[in-house]
Protein backbone atom coordinates (compact mmCIF):
# COMPACT_ATOMS: atom_id res chain seq x y z
CA UNK A 1 0.00 0.00 0.00
CA UNK A 2 1.25 3.46 -0.63
CA UNK A 3 2.39 5.22 2.64
CA UNK A 4 0.69 7.95 1.80
CA UNK A 5 -2.85 6.61 1.35
CA UNK A 6 -5.01 6.70 4.32
CA UNK A 7 -6.45 3.27 5.52
CA UNK A 8 -10.44 3.49 5.76
CA UNK A 9 -13.27 1.83 6.86
CA UNK A 10 -14.57 -0.14 3.91
CA UNK A 11 -17.64 1.02 5.11
CA UNK A 12 -18.05 4.11 6.58
CA UNK A 13 -14.29 5.06 5.88
CA UNK A 14 -13.46 6.44 8.92
CA UNK A 15 -9.44 6.46 9.07
CA UNK A 16 -7.86 3.81 11.11
CA UNK A 17 -6.24 6.42 13.60
CA UNK A 18 -10.23 7.41 14.39
CA UNK A 19 -11.29 3.92 15.58
CA UNK A 20 -9.72 2.29 18.67
CA UNK A 21 -10.59 -0.95 16.95
CA UNK A 22 -9.38 -1.60 13.57
CA UNK A 23 -9.81 -4.95 11.59
CA UNK A 24 -8.39 -5.85 8.47
CA UNK A 25 -9.34 -8.28 5.86
CA UNK A 26 -8.17 -9.13 1.92
CA UNK A 27 -8.23 -5.70 0.78
CA UNK A 28 -10.98 -4.44 3.37
CA UNK A 29 -10.53 -3.15 6.77
CA UNK A 30 -13.74 -2.24 9.69
CA UNK A 31 -13.58 0.02 12.42
CA UNK A 32 -14.88 -0.77 15.96
CA UNK A 33 -18.03 1.23 15.09
CA UNK A 34 -19.16 -0.88 12.22
CA UNK A 35 -18.37 -4.04 14.23
CA UNK A 36 -20.42 -2.90 16.63
CA UNK A 37 -23.54 -1.89 14.55
CA UNK A 38 -23.10 -5.53 12.59
CA UNK A 39 -22.92 -7.24 15.82
CA UNK A 40 -26.24 -5.20 17.09
CA UNK A 41 -28.09 -6.01 13.67
CA UNK A 42 -26.96 -9.92 13.88
CA UNK A 43 -28.57 -9.74 17.65
CA UNK A 44 -32.31 -8.29 16.50
CA UNK A 45 -32.04 -10.66 13.55
CA UNK A 46 -31.84 -13.73 15.67
CA UNK A 47 -34.36 -12.29 18.15
CA UNK A 48 -36.97 -11.49 15.63
CA UNK A 49 -36.53 -14.73 14.08
CA UNK A 50 -36.55 -16.67 17.59
CA UNK A 51 -39.68 -14.57 18.47
CA UNK A 52 -41.60 -15.20 14.94
CA UNK A 53 -44.29 -17.51 15.38
CA UNK A 54 -45.35 -20.91 13.30
CA UNK A 55 -48.47 -20.56 11.59
CA UNK A 56 -49.76 -23.73 10.75
CA UNK A 57 -52.59 -24.35 8.83
CA UNK A 58 -55.88 -25.93 10.73
CA UNK A 59 -55.48 -29.33 9.47
CA UNK A 60 -51.94 -29.02 10.44
CA UNK A 61 -52.63 -28.61 13.86
CA UNK A 62 -55.23 -31.33 14.05
CA UNK A 63 -53.01 -33.57 12.81
CA UNK A 64 -50.67 -32.62 15.93
CA UNK A 65 -52.75 -32.93 18.04
CA UNK A 66 -54.03 -36.17 16.83
CA UNK A 67 -51.08 -37.31 18.17
CA UNK A 68 -51.53 -36.76 21.76
CA UNK A 69 -54.99 -36.28 22.54
CA UNK A 70 -57.54 -39.14 21.78
CA UNK A 71 -61.01 -38.46 20.33
CA UNK A 72 -62.66 -35.22 20.79
CA UNK A 73 -62.61 -34.57 17.03
CA UNK A 74 -65.05 -31.65 17.45
CA UNK A 75 -62.87 -29.91 20.16
CA UNK A 76 -60.07 -30.04 18.11
CA UNK A 77 -61.77 -29.08 14.91
CA UNK A 78 -63.08 -26.10 16.67
CA UNK A 79 -59.60 -24.84 18.57
CA UNK A 80 -57.49 -25.78 15.10
CA UNK A 81 -59.67 -23.13 13.46
CA UNK A 82 -59.63 -20.41 16.58
CA UNK A 83 -56.16 -20.76 16.61
CA UNK A 84 -55.86 -20.36 12.99
CA UNK A 85 -57.79 -17.30 13.07
CA UNK A 86 -56.06 -15.81 16.03
CA UNK A 87 -52.71 -15.54 15.12
CA UNK A 88 -53.75 -15.06 11.62
CA UNK A 89 -54.94 -11.76 13.31
CA UNK A 90 -52.15 -10.72 14.41
CA UNK A 91 -50.48 -10.85 10.96
CA UNK A 92 -53.22 -8.89 9.95
CA UNK A 93 -52.84 -6.54 12.75
CA UNK A 94 -49.10 -5.84 11.52
CA UNK A 95 -50.27 -5.59 7.93
CA UNK A 96 -53.69 -4.08 7.24
CA UNK A 97 -55.62 -1.93 9.97
CA UNK A 98 -58.29 -1.69 7.92
CA UNK A 99 -60.11 -4.73 8.48
CA UNK A 100 -60.04 -5.80 12.93
CA UNK A 101 -60.27 -9.69 13.30
CA UNK A 102 -62.08 -10.68 16.67
CA UNK A 103 -59.68 -12.38 18.88
CA UNK A 104 -61.13 -15.82 19.19
CA UNK A 105 -60.42 -16.93 22.99
CA UNK A 106 -61.84 -20.21 23.68
CA UNK A 107 -64.26 -21.70 26.45
CA UNK A 108 -64.25 -25.57 26.82
CA UNK A 109 -67.06 -27.11 28.51
CA UNK A 110 -66.87 -30.74 29.87
CA UNK A 111 -66.25 -33.26 32.31
CA UNK A 112 -63.28 -33.94 34.62
CA UNK A 113 -60.49 -35.62 33.11
CA UNK A 114 -61.57 -35.55 29.21
CA UNK A 115 -58.77 -33.31 27.67
CA UNK A 116 -59.48 -29.89 28.32
CA UNK A 117 -56.01 -28.94 30.02
CA UNK A 118 -54.12 -31.04 28.07
CA UNK A 119 -55.69 -29.71 24.08
CA UNK A 120 -54.40 -25.97 25.63
CA UNK A 121 -51.10 -27.12 26.84
CA UNK A 122 -50.67 -29.25 23.67
CA UNK A 123 -51.35 -26.40 21.32
CA UNK A 124 -49.09 -24.16 23.20
CA UNK A 125 -46.55 -27.14 22.54
CA UNK A 126 -47.14 -26.97 18.97
CA UNK A 127 -47.47 -23.28 18.27
CA UNK A 128 -44.05 -23.16 20.41
CA UNK A 129 -45.56 -19.94 22.64
CA UNK A 130 -45.49 -19.69 26.06
CA UNK A 131 -48.48 -21.38 28.65
CA UNK A 132 -49.40 -20.80 31.73
CA UNK A 133 -52.04 -22.84 33.53
CA UNK A 134 -54.26 -20.91 36.33
CA UNK A 135 -56.82 -22.04 38.89
CA UNK A 136 -60.03 -19.45 38.56
CA UNK A 137 -60.91 -20.05 42.37
CA UNK A 138 -57.90 -18.92 43.48
CA UNK A 139 -58.23 -15.57 41.12
CA UNK A 140 -59.41 -12.24 43.31
CA UNK A 141 -60.82 -9.24 42.54
CA UNK A 142 -57.76 -6.37 42.42
CA UNK A 143 -57.10 -5.28 46.14
CA UNK A 144 -58.14 -8.75 47.78
CA UNK A 145 -56.23 -11.19 49.32
CA UNK A 146 -55.48 -14.30 46.80
CA UNK A 147 -54.34 -14.16 43.43
CA UNK A 148 -54.98 -11.00 41.91
CA UNK A 149 -55.72 -11.27 37.93
CA UNK A 150 -52.76 -9.06 36.59
CA UNK A 151 -50.34 -11.80 38.54
CA UNK A 152 -51.76 -14.47 35.89
CA UNK A 153 -49.15 -12.15 33.34
CA UNK A 154 -46.34 -11.78 35.61
CA UNK A 155 -46.14 -16.00 35.49
CA UNK A 156 -47.00 -15.94 31.66
CA UNK A 157 -43.93 -13.32 31.40
CA UNK A 158 -41.81 -15.97 33.63
CA UNK A 159 -42.57 -18.54 31.36
CA UNK A 160 -41.58 -16.72 28.54
CA UNK A 161 -37.77 -16.22 29.83
CA UNK A 162 -38.76 -12.77 30.73
CA UNK A 163 -39.21 -11.69 26.71
CA UNK A 164 -42.67 -9.22 26.27
CA UNK A 165 -42.92 -9.98 22.78
CA UNK A 166 -42.97 -13.54 23.36
CA UNK A 167 -45.01 -12.94 26.81
CA UNK A 168 -47.61 -11.17 24.88
CA UNK A 169 -48.54 -14.12 22.03
CA UNK A 170 -48.66 -16.88 24.53
CA UNK A 171 -51.42 -18.69 25.45
CA UNK A 172 -53.24 -18.57 29.34
CA UNK A 173 -55.47 -21.46 30.02
CA UNK A 174 -57.91 -20.91 32.96
CA UNK A 175 -58.99 -23.89 34.67
CA UNK A 176 -62.41 -24.18 36.88
CA UNK A 177 -63.68 -21.26 35.20
CA UNK A 178 -67.14 -22.19 35.70
CA UNK A 179 -66.94 -21.73 39.66
CA UNK A 180 -66.73 -18.21 39.72
CA UNK A 181 -69.76 -18.12 38.30
CA UNK A 182 -72.47 -15.31 39.66
CA UNK A 183 -75.80 -16.90 41.26
CA UNK A 184 -77.76 -18.26 38.37
CA UNK A 185 -81.24 -17.80 37.51
CA UNK A 186 -80.79 -21.60 38.09
CA UNK A 187 -81.54 -21.90 41.72
CA UNK A 188 -80.74 -25.22 42.07
CA UNK A 189 -76.76 -24.75 41.47
CA UNK A 190 -75.14 -23.23 44.82
CA UNK A 191 -72.34 -20.65 43.81
CA UNK A 192 -69.65 -18.57 44.96
CA UNK A 193 -71.50 -14.83 45.50
CA UNK A 194 -67.75 -13.00 44.83
CA UNK A 195 -67.82 -14.72 41.75
CA UNK A 196 -69.24 -11.92 39.86
CA UNK A 197 -65.88 -9.61 40.93
CA UNK A 198 -63.35 -11.96 39.72
CA UNK A 199 -65.34 -12.14 36.44
CA UNK A 200 -65.74 -8.39 35.82
CA UNK A 201 -61.58 -7.97 36.69
CA UNK A 202 -61.27 -10.51 34.01
CA UNK A 203 -63.05 -9.01 31.06
CA UNK A 204 -60.29 -6.33 31.22
CA UNK A 205 -57.31 -9.23 30.03
CA UNK A 206 -59.45 -11.48 28.17
CA UNK A 207 -60.25 -8.09 25.77
CA UNK A 208 -57.02 -6.54 25.26
CA UNK A 209 -55.37 -4.46 27.98
CA UNK A 210 -51.91 -2.74 28.63
CA UNK A 211 -51.07 -4.00 32.33
CA UNK A 212 -48.30 -2.70 34.27
CA UNK A 213 -46.78 -5.14 36.00
CA UNK A 214 -44.02 -5.83 38.50
CA UNK A 215 -41.46 -8.19 36.77
CA UNK A 216 -40.92 -9.98 40.12
CA UNK A 217 -44.67 -10.21 41.05
CA UNK A 218 -45.83 -10.01 44.25
CA UNK A 219 -47.47 -6.69 45.35
CA UNK A 220 -46.50 -3.49 43.35
CA UNK A 221 -45.11 -0.04 45.27
CA UNK A 222 -44.56 2.77 43.92
CA UNK A 223 -40.77 2.86 43.15
CA UNK A 224 -40.97 -0.40 41.75
CA UNK A 225 -39.98 -0.45 37.65
CA UNK A 226 -43.08 -1.68 35.77
CA UNK A 227 -43.36 -3.82 32.79
CA UNK A 228 -45.82 -3.07 30.17
CA UNK A 229 -47.89 -5.92 29.13
CA UNK A 230 -50.22 -5.82 25.91
CA UNK A 231 -52.71 -8.20 26.47
CA UNK A 232 -54.74 -7.95 22.86
CA UNK A 233 -53.05 -10.78 21.15
CA UNK A 234 -52.48 -13.10 24.14
CA UNK A 235 -54.54 -16.02 23.77
CA UNK A 236 -57.20 -17.23 26.87
CA UNK A 237 -58.30 -20.17 26.73
CA UNK A 238 -61.07 -21.27 29.58
CA UNK A 239 -61.97 -24.83 30.76
CA UNK A 240 -64.66 -25.67 33.43
CA UNK A 241 -66.74 -28.83 33.72
CA UNK A 242 -70.33 -26.56 34.26
CA UNK A 243 -72.06 -29.19 36.12
CA UNK A 244 -75.72 -29.10 35.64
CA UNK A 245 -75.32 -26.86 32.47
CA UNK A 246 -76.84 -29.87 30.11
CA UNK A 247 -80.24 -29.21 32.49
CA UNK A 248 -80.03 -25.69 31.41
CA UNK A 249 -79.60 -26.92 28.16
CA UNK A 250 -82.42 -29.30 27.83
CA UNK A 251 -84.81 -26.80 29.42
CA UNK A 252 -84.18 -24.72 27.09
CA UNK A 253 -84.21 -27.06 24.19
CA UNK A 254 -87.23 -28.88 25.18
CA UNK A 255 -88.94 -25.18 25.67
CA UNK A 256 -87.82 -24.49 22.09
CA UNK A 257 -89.26 -23.71 18.76
CA UNK A 258 -89.84 -26.47 15.91
CA UNK A 259 -86.41 -25.44 14.99
CA UNK A 260 -84.58 -25.98 18.19
CA UNK A 261 -86.20 -29.41 18.10
CA UNK A 262 -85.87 -30.77 15.02
CA UNK A 263 -81.95 -29.74 15.61
CA UNK A 264 -81.67 -32.65 18.64
CA UNK A 265 -84.48 -34.60 18.01
CA UNK A 266 -82.18 -37.39 19.38
CA UNK A 267 -80.70 -36.03 21.92
CA UNK A 268 -81.50 -38.27 25.39
CA UNK A 269 -78.03 -38.11 27.25
CA UNK A 270 -76.12 -35.83 29.06
CA UNK A 271 -73.04 -35.52 26.69
CA UNK A 272 -75.87 -34.61 23.72
CA UNK A 273 -77.36 -31.66 25.47
CA UNK A 274 -73.60 -30.70 26.38
CA UNK A 275 -72.76 -30.75 22.74
CA UNK A 276 -75.59 -28.04 22.13
CA UNK A 277 -74.37 -25.79 24.72
CA UNK A 278 -75.18 -22.19 23.71
CA UNK A 279 -73.09 -18.48 25.17
CA UNK A 280 -77.10 -18.23 26.18
CA UNK A 281 -77.00 -21.28 28.06
CA UNK A 282 -73.25 -20.35 29.79
CA UNK A 283 -74.76 -16.70 30.68
CA UNK A 284 -77.86 -18.65 32.59
CA UNK A 285 -75.33 -20.93 34.21
CA UNK A 286 -73.95 -17.79 36.05
CA UNK A 287 -71.77 -16.14 33.16
CA UNK A 288 -72.41 -12.42 32.75
CA UNK A 289 -72.76 -11.59 29.18
CA UNK A 290 -69.69 -9.40 28.84
CA UNK A 291 -67.19 -12.22 29.56
CA UNK A 292 -69.19 -14.68 27.49
CA UNK A 293 -69.15 -12.23 25.00
CA UNK A 294 -65.21 -12.16 25.13
CA UNK A 295 -65.02 -16.28 24.62
CA UNK A 296 -66.67 -16.24 21.20
CA UNK A 297 -65.44 -19.94 20.37
CA UNK A 298 -67.46 -22.27 22.62
CA UNK A 299 -66.81 -25.94 22.61
CA UNK A 300 -67.53 -29.23 24.00
CA UNK A 301 -66.07 -32.09 25.22
CA UNK A 302 -66.81 -35.60 25.05
CA UNK A 303 -67.26 -37.96 28.36
CA UNK A 304 -64.40 -40.51 27.35
CA UNK A 305 -65.84 -44.06 26.38
CA UNK A 306 -63.97 -46.85 27.21
CA UNK A 307 -62.87 -47.49 23.85
CA UNK A 308 -60.96 -44.16 24.22
CA UNK A 309 -59.96 -44.79 27.28
CA UNK A 310 -58.10 -47.61 26.51
CA UNK A 311 -57.20 -45.63 23.63
CA UNK A 312 -55.47 -43.31 25.80
CA UNK A 313 -53.46 -45.47 28.18
CA UNK A 314 -51.43 -47.31 25.35
CA UNK A 315 -51.92 -45.19 21.96
CA UNK A 316 -50.87 -41.47 22.42
CA UNK A 317 -46.68 -40.69 22.36
CA UNK A 318 -45.78 -41.50 25.83
CA UNK A 319 -48.63 -43.05 26.65
CA UNK A 320 -49.25 -44.14 30.47
CA UNK A 321 -48.48 -47.64 29.47
CA UNK A 322 -45.37 -46.97 27.78
CA UNK A 323 -43.77 -44.40 30.46
CA UNK A 324 -44.19 -47.67 32.55
CA UNK A 325 -42.69 -49.93 30.52
CA UNK A 326 -39.66 -47.53 30.10
CA UNK A 327 -38.76 -47.52 33.66
CA UNK A 328 -38.83 -51.59 33.39
CA UNK A 329 -36.46 -51.15 30.80
CA UNK A 330 -34.29 -49.31 32.83
CA UNK A 331 -33.92 -52.17 34.81
CA UNK A 332 -33.33 -54.69 32.07
CA UNK A 333 -37.40 -55.55 32.40
CA UNK A 334 -39.90 -55.99 29.56
CA UNK A 335 -43.10 -55.12 31.33
CA UNK A 336 -46.40 -57.13 29.47
CA UNK A 337 -49.94 -56.26 30.06
CA UNK A 338 -52.68 -58.95 28.55
CA UNK A 339 -55.51 -57.47 26.78
CA UNK A 340 -57.61 -58.08 29.64
CA UNK A 341 -55.88 -56.61 32.10
CA UNK A 342 -55.98 -53.53 30.40
CA UNK A 343 -59.86 -53.56 30.03
CA UNK A 344 -59.91 -54.76 33.60
CA UNK A 345 -57.72 -51.82 34.39
CA UNK A 346 -60.34 -49.30 32.02
CA UNK A 347 -63.36 -50.72 34.41
CA UNK A 348 -62.07 -49.55 37.62
CA UNK A 349 -60.91 -46.41 36.36
CA UNK A 350 -64.32 -45.59 34.78
CA UNK A 351 -65.89 -46.18 37.88
CA UNK A 352 -63.96 -43.49 39.20
CA UNK A 353 -65.92 -40.86 37.05
CA UNK A 354 -62.95 -38.87 36.91
CA UNK A 355 -62.13 -39.19 33.07
CA UNK A 356 -58.88 -40.37 32.16
CA UNK A 357 -57.36 -38.76 35.12
CA UNK A 358 -58.68 -41.90 36.82
CA UNK A 359 -56.24 -43.74 34.67
CA UNK A 360 -53.19 -43.08 36.36
CA UNK A 361 -54.09 -43.25 39.84
CA UNK A 362 -55.63 -47.35 39.13
CA UNK A 363 -52.47 -48.07 37.53
CA UNK A 364 -50.23 -46.52 40.43
CA UNK A 365 -52.13 -48.73 43.16
CA UNK A 366 -51.51 -51.79 41.15
CA UNK A 367 -47.79 -51.17 40.20
CA UNK A 368 -46.78 -49.98 43.47
CA UNK A 369 -46.07 -53.22 44.86
CA UNK A 370 -44.62 -54.73 41.93
CA UNK A 371 -42.16 -51.66 41.40
CA UNK A 372 -41.25 -52.15 45.02
CA UNK A 373 -40.28 -56.54 44.76
CA UNK A 374 -38.72 -56.08 41.05
CA UNK A 375 -35.70 -54.08 41.76
CA UNK A 376 -34.89 -56.93 44.18
CA UNK A 377 -35.09 -59.62 42.09
CA UNK A 378 -31.82 -60.57 39.71
CA UNK A 379 -32.52 -61.67 36.09
CA UNK A 380 -35.93 -61.38 35.87
CA UNK A 381 -36.13 -60.72 31.68
CA UNK A 382 -40.34 -60.15 31.51
CA UNK A 383 -43.27 -59.70 34.17
CA UNK A 384 -46.59 -60.14 32.47
CA UNK A 385 -49.34 -58.18 34.32
CA UNK A 386 -53.02 -60.55 33.99
CA UNK A 387 -56.58 -60.30 34.89
CA UNK A 388 -55.75 -61.85 37.66
CA UNK A 389 -53.22 -59.50 39.08
CA UNK A 390 -55.47 -56.42 38.63
CA UNK A 391 -58.97 -58.42 40.36
CA UNK A 392 -56.67 -60.78 42.89
CA UNK A 393 -53.97 -58.83 43.43
CA UNK A 394 -51.53 -61.93 43.03
CA UNK A 395 -48.12 -61.50 42.26
CA UNK A 396 -47.36 -61.07 38.73
CA UNK A 397 -45.94 -64.00 36.83
CA UNK A 398 -41.76 -63.44 35.79
CA UNK A 399 -39.71 -65.17 33.38
CA UNK A 400 -36.00 -64.66 34.33
CA UNK A 401 -33.00 -65.30 32.24
CA UNK A 402 -31.76 -68.42 31.71
CA UNK A 403 -28.29 -68.48 33.40
CA UNK A 404 -25.24 -69.08 31.20
CA UNK A 405 -23.29 -72.42 31.59
P1 LIG B 1 -59.49 -31.86 32.18
O1 LIG B 1 -60.53 -32.04 31.12
O2 LIG B 1 -60.07 -32.09 33.55
O3 LIG B 1 -58.72 -30.59 32.04
P2 LIG B 1 -56.94 -33.09 31.63
O4 LIG B 1 -56.68 -32.53 30.30
O5 LIG B 1 -56.21 -32.46 32.78
O6 LIG B 1 -58.49 -33.08 31.96
O7 LIG B 1 -56.68 -34.66 31.62
C1 LIG B 1 -56.02 -35.34 32.65
C2 LIG B 1 -55.10 -36.38 32.05
O8 LIG B 1 -55.88 -37.40 31.42
C3 LIG B 1 -54.22 -35.84 30.95
O9 LIG B 1 -52.99 -35.41 31.42
C4 LIG B 1 -54.06 -37.02 30.02
O10 LIG B 1 -53.05 -37.87 30.49
C5 LIG B 1 -55.35 -37.75 30.15
N1 LIG B 1 -56.36 -37.40 29.12
C6 LIG B 1 -57.58 -36.84 29.35
N2 LIG B 1 -58.27 -36.74 28.22
C7 LIG B 1 -57.49 -37.21 27.24
C8 LIG B 1 -57.66 -37.35 25.82
N3 LIG B 1 -58.80 -36.99 25.21
N4 LIG B 1 -56.64 -37.88 25.12
C9 LIG B 1 -55.49 -38.26 25.73
N5 LIG B 1 -55.27 -38.16 27.06
C10 LIG B 1 -56.26 -37.64 27.82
Amino acid sequence: MDSNTKVRCSFCHTEEKDSNLFIQGDDCYICELCISKSYNILLSEKKESESSLIIKKPHEIKNELDKTIIGQNNAKKTVSVAVYNHYKRLINLSSDKSVNIDKSNILFIGPTGTGKTLLAKTLANILNVPFVIVDATVLTEAGYVGEDVENILVRLYHESGYDVDKTQKGIIYIDEIDKITKKSANPSITRDVSGEGVQQSLLKILEGTIANIPPKGGRKHPEQPLVKIDTSNILFICGGTFDGISKIVERRVKGGGIGFEREIKDVSQESDFLNHAKPEDVVRYGFIPELMGRLPVLSSLEFLTKEAMLDILTKPKNSIIEQYQHLFKLDDVELIFTKNALKEIIEKAFLRKTGARALRSVLEEIMLDIMYDIPQKKNVQTCTINLDVIRKKITPKLLYYKKSA
